[in-house]
């Protein structure tokens, strides 16, 4: 199983993923996404929005805005419920989560070893004196206060006096704006149950222990879908919703055996649900939710009714009835499904003796698409028409040119960041003084390192077919064949 430090490093190696204000010393639990990690986020938003969204004539989108009226938050039960319990070491200062501090490792002075300091695993007790932890698990030393509620919305004032009154909140989760606008969407969009409204957005949450790199940072992006049935309909739309959001992450090459459902227990329900399944991959820290579906009922319909003294209800045109629809709400992670995709797709192999890292990124996924690469960087002719290659590609895939190293190098540079494929120019393409050119580039597949000789007018074709998953096929074409040659690899 890969450990985070092997991706961290990767992603900052590789431009994928910086600590914010570095320069700074780094802010807590922040991260800015570099020049492939944009990319790849995107890719996985983009992929999400066109399966459930464009493809879907049952769903449309939502942009909505991060500050909202604050008496949405009344209304949700964010202001009372949002919170976790939280206890501060008397020493050190240093705040915890009481509902997770024994999931740490903690430090321990041994009155039976004359004081000597141990660090003991999670949940263990001390093998000298057989102690279990009661103190501070970071120094030790310092005793813990009573546990208290802490909210984990940010607070925020809107406007130029910061008095109570212009008090206001970063949204914890995007749900809300879709609940605020379900009549404004309805009546605009003549929408008829079941439909489904979707959002990607930023959300903020004063987490308590962020970690684990991405996956729990205070600043997030979510990417959620509120989906209104007619209640009765509620369970059997839920299954329904579980399973397509289970086979959704497959679909873009995550192992099967890396993820897997979770039902949640009566007691850990949120006070909204009447049922939630987590889908939770296998990190190396364990398994952890990378999106949950919930059956959130007609509570927010009801309550931002409530609240704001607006009927939040359907016609039914069969029953001539006015009703609340239930509503079903999948919620995943945009940055916590693009650190699964990440660790999934890495792997360490040997070619040759030489280790090779490479990202087996779905094409679809993969940040480059396609990485032009000139053999000689010298002949003009081979730079040019690898260019104007390069040029071409990016009308339709992200794609890159690069000459900075032997040809070796950049296939192992192009394989860590995952690019597909890589075309490379040679002088038999362009022709030179002896022979002339034969108008074919060479197109090597990252995960079998098998390469195939194409024409370049039939590139274009061939291309949308290996993006679709098809090199074997197209590597079958006898005339594409070429005979592996040694250290090209
Ligand atoms: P957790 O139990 O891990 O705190 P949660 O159950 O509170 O998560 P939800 O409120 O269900 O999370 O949010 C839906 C999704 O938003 C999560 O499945 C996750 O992918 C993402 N998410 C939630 N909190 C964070 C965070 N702090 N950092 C990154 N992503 C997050």
């Amino acid at each position: 199983m890969t450990d985070m430090d092997t991706i961290v490093s990767l992603c900052k190696r590789r431009g994928f993923i910086f600590q914010s204000s570095e320069i700074y010393g780094g802010t807590g639990s922040c991260w800015d996404y570099g020049p492939l990690g944009v990319e790849l986020k995107n890719n996985v938003k983009r992929a999400w929005w066109r399966d459930n969204v464009q493809l879907r004539p049952d769903m449309v989108g939502l942009d909505a805005s991060i500050l909202m009226h604050p008496t949405v938050w009344k209304a949700s039960g964010h202001l009372d419920h949002f919170t976790d319990p939280m206890v501060d070491c008397k020493a050190c200062q240093r705040r915890f989560r009481a509902d997770k501090i024994d999931e740490e490792k903690w430090t321990h002075y041994c009155a039976a070893t004359k004081g000597n300091k141990f660090d003991i695993p999670a949940g263990e007790a001390c093998p000298h004196c057989g102690a279990r932890r009661t103190l501070c698990p970071v120094c030790g030393k310092g005793e813990l206060t009573d546990a208290r509620q802490f909210n984990l919305m940010f607070k925020t004032f809107m406007g130029p006096v910061e008095d109570e009154a212009a008090v206001t909140y970063l949204r914890p989760e995007t749900a809300q704006g879709i609940f605020v606008n379900f009549e404004n969407i309805l009546q605009s969009m003549r929408l008829k149950l079941p439909f489904g409204i979707a959002q990607i957005g930023k959300a903020f949450r004063n987490e308590i222990t962020p970690g684990n790199f991405t996956f729990r940072t205070r600043e997030f992006e979510q990417m959620e879908i509120e989906y209104f049935v007619m209640p009765g309909t509620d369970e059997e739309w839920h299954q329904r919703w579980i399973d397509e959001r289970f086979a959704w992450y497959p679909r873009y090459g995550m192992r099967k055996e890396n993820i897997r459902l979770r039902e949640h227990d009566q007691d850990e329900l949120a006070h909204y649900a009447k049922r939630t399944a987590d889908i939770e991959y296998r990190f190396a820290m364990g398994w952890s939710e990378l999106e949950g579906v919930a059956n959130r009922t007609d509570f927010d319909l009801k309550q931002h009714a409530k609240f704001s003294g607006k009927a939040l209800e359907y016609f039914d045109e069969e029953t001539k009835q006015k009703v609340v629809p239930y509503v079903i709400e999948p919620s995943a992670g945009a940055d916590r499904s693009t650190l699964a995709f990440l660790v999934d797709a890495y792997h360490q192999e040997e070619v040759r003796g030489e280790k090779r890292v490479v990202l087996k990124l779905h094409p679809e996924l993969a940040p480059v698409k396609i990485a032009v690469l000139p053999l000689l960087k010298k002949n003009d002719r081979i730079v040019e028409t690898a260019k104007r290659l390069c040029a071409e590609f990016r009308k339709r895939w992200y794609s890159v040119y690069d000459d900075t190293a032997s040809i070796g190098r950049l296939y192992r540079r192009q394989d860590e960041v995952g690019t597909p494929f890589c075309v490379t120019v040679d002088v038999q393409t362009v022709g030179d003084e002896k022979s002339a050119a034969d108008e074919k580039v060479t197109i090597r597949d990252r995960d079998t390192m098998q390469q195939i000789r194409v024409p370049l007018e039939k590139l274009d074709g061939i291309m949308t077919d290996l993006m679709a998953g098809k090199w074997a096929e197209v590597a079958a074409v006898a005339d594409y064949k070429i005979p592996p040659r040694a250290g090209s690899d």
